[in-house]
């Protein structure tokens, strides 16, 4: 699950968690993290709207191992997060 609400004993409170989709553990910060979105090579059609989140550490080894006929787009978990505001 790549989103998700967990209790957190250091805040004393619940709080949002994004999980890596290549090493499973979670995005601390948003700035050392990815949305990734898979796209069609030729037109960059959508090919599935699920968004991936990957660290910007793993997002290669995570598209290598996840390639195919198709490419994966990205833009940074900051973006992600500041254009569900538009
Ligand atoms: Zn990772």
């Amino acid at each position: 699950m790549p989103i998700s609400i967990i209790s957190d004993n250091n805040l004393g409170r619940h709080r949002p968690a994004v999980y890596c989709d290549y090493c499973g553990n979670e995005i601390h910060k948003s700035v050392s993290g990815n949305c990734e979105w898979k796209v069609e090579f030729e037109g960059g059609q959508i090919i599935d709207s699920q968004p991936i989140f990957t660290h910007k550490y793993c997002c290669s080894s995570f598209e290598a191992k996840n390639s195919g006929k198709y490419y994966w787009k990205f833009m940074e978990l900051t973006q992600f997060l500041d254009d569900l505001n538009m």
